[in-house]
């Protein structure tokens, strides 16, 4: 195969017009081209006036080494695909299942691999099945009644499924992991555009469905999928993993248990740390989230406010601060929603979703600094997940109970908002206009003041008077690390800690690669059940 690693594409380009550039480029007649497919495409839009697409295409072509020899063109390259395979299985036997603590995308992707290697998993979720989370979700929003154990952060598909469903990473990949995720969830129902766009994303929409398929393949292979079951408790015999206890005191034996638990599972983190599972703290970023009228990000990115061929723009914003610290724009969701993502009761946590059209009126970001344990002093294995307690519990008071939300001028003002300017909010969750700069220590209030003004030389009224804060954004990554070894093991034989919740990953995509990566450990180790 030869691919052509930059190809200029119209917005409006055709099949037939995709045909005629790789000839172009690879100096044949069209005719001898027998497929041609995109394999990353991303916009350029540096120069307003003539955005395109530019693209990396393969073309299947006869006598590649002879078109190659005539090219002598470094933008074209013979290559060869590299396919996700999964491990042989080892000689270790198992006297009982693999269970894995949580259906998000860590455990998901470790369930599946398991699944399909002959394993038979048992996935344990605390939270419910995708649609009565969707329903008890949307009561939430609704009518502010929450459900501690199931709500944005927990239930099946995990905080991921009620997001924009970004799956961008930075994680290198050569084993093939990263395409076996998007194809995954292609094959699952995802839109297939995700195999080829620079910046895929899913919509809450569309990845409830591709959940559920997921998960029924699992129990199609065997697996099952236990909901409404917490893990509140391990037993260990002679150093090893050696059962579980679920909810008040069902038992289940077990000697392989992996751990996919996220970021909010902060009573399951006090529990591993009473049982002496090795934990360390862990730097993560908090901050607020910042609404603007979806036209203007357009403008800024386009130049122009609705462009009839492009979707919702969006923005990537970093900047270093006077105070040293470093100020970003984190899981920015065009067209999209602020979301009440809370799961302690009295304590406020916002994140962002948007639908697959992305096609609210407007664009939100999280504005995030980085806090170290400096920050959050030296209260132990937990003192991040303190920090964060405390900043929740403070927006709740901030909001009386509803999400706080403040105009960007009161902001810097440091006064109350009490009417809105021409920005409307975007929430899912009843908001109230407040004071939310009181909620916050000093570096971080300046830290957001420095960004936001310093941010309006690259998008021209990112600082408006009537832009919107919300907050906290206080769940980013997980504020704990629970440590593993290279075979990926913690200090308890037989248990496995992985994805976002035990400080391997940050993301959808990032978290299920690090599945995939615990169940190649187990089935390199372990025969099939
Ligand atoms: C609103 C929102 C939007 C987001 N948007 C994006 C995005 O667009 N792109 C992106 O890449 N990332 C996004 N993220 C982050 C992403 O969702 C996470 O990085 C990812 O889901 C982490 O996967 P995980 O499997 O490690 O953990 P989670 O997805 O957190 O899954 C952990 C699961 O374990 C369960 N669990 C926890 N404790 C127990 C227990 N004791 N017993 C049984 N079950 C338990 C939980 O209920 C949960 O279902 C978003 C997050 C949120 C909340």
């Amino acid at each position: 195969m030869l691919r052509i690693l930059q190809l200029k594409l119209p917005l409006d380009y055709t099949e037939e017009f995709l045909y005629q550039a790789a000839a172009k480029e690879l100096r044949i007649p069209v005719a001898r081209i027998r497929n041609v497919r995109i394999r990353k495409r991303s916009l350029d839009a540096r120069k307003k006036q003539e955005i395109h697409y530019s693209a990396v295409a393969d073309a299947e072509v006869e006598k590649e080494e002879s078109i190659l020899k005539k090219c002598r063109n470094s933008q074209i390259q013979q290559v060869h695909d590299v396919t996700y395979v999964i491990p042989e299985c080892g000689s270790v036997s198992l006297k009982h299942r693999p269970v894995i603590v949580g259906t998000g995308p860590a455990g998901l992707f470790c369930g599946l691999l398991l699944a399909r290697a002959g394993y038979r998993p048992i996935l344990l979720e605390r939270g419910e099945d995708v649609e009565k989370r969707t329903r008890t979700v949307e009561t939430f929003w609704e009518r502010g009644i929450l459900k501690e154990n199931s709500n944005v952060q927990f239930g099946e598909g995990g905080a991921g499924t009620f997001s924009d469903g970004k799956l961008n990473t930075m994680v290198k990949d050569t084993m093939g992991r990263n395409r076996f995720v998007l194809e995954t969830f292609a094959e699952a129902g995802a839109d297939p555009n995700i195999l080829f766009l620079n910046k895929p994303h899913i919509g809450t929409d569309v990845l409830r469905k591709v959940v559920k398929n997921m998960r029924q393949e699992i129990l199609d292979l065997g697996g099952e999928v236990w909901f409404e079951s917490q893990l509140t408790d391990i037993q260990m015999k002679d150093g090893r993993i050696d059962s579980v206890t679920i909810g008040k005191d069902r038992r289940l034996d077990c000697e392989v248990l992996i751990l996919a638990i996220g970021h909010s599972a902060r009573d399951t983190f006090a529990m591993l740390e009473k049982k002496g599972i090795r934990m360390s703290a862990k730097s993560f970023a908090v901050g607020l989230r910042i609404e603007h009228p979806q036209s203007l990000i357009n403008k800024a990115q386009y130049g122009q406010e609705n462009h009839p061929l492009l979707p919702a723009a969006d923005y990537k914003l970093t900047r270093k601060l006077q105070n040293g610290r470093g100020i970003y724009s984190f899981c920015m969701c065009p067209g999209g929603y602020v979301v009440n993502a809370s799961s302690e009761k009295e304590r406020i946590a916002v994140n962002g979703m948007s639908y697959h059209a992305r096609d609210s009126r407007n664009a939100n970001s999280a504005m995030i600094v980085t806090v170290t344990p400096e920050d959050f002093g030296s209260e132990g294995v937990l003192a991040g997940v303190k920090f964060q307690q405390k900043l929740e519990a403070l927006a709740w008071k901030a909001g009386n109970g509803s999400v706080p939300v403040q105009l960007f001028g009161d902001f810097l003002r440091k006064q109350e908002s009490r009417e809105l300017g021409d920005v409307i909010p975007c929430i899912k969750g009843s908001w109230k206009l407040s004071d939310l700069r009181s909620v916050l220590p000093k570096f971080l209030g300046d830290s957001l003041e420095e960004g936001v003004l310093a941010f309006e030389r690259i998008i021209p009224g990112f600082s408006r008077y009537d832009a919107l804060f919300s907050g906290v954004e206080s769940r980013t990554s997980s504020p704990v690390r629970i440590e593993r070894n290279e075979e990926l093991l913690s200090n308890v034989a037989g248990l496995y800690p992985c994805g976002e919740g035990a400080g391997y990953a940050g993301g959808i995509t990032s978290a299920a690669m690090d599945g995939m990566k615990t169940a190649e450990a187990i089935i390199k180790k372990y025969t099939k059940f």
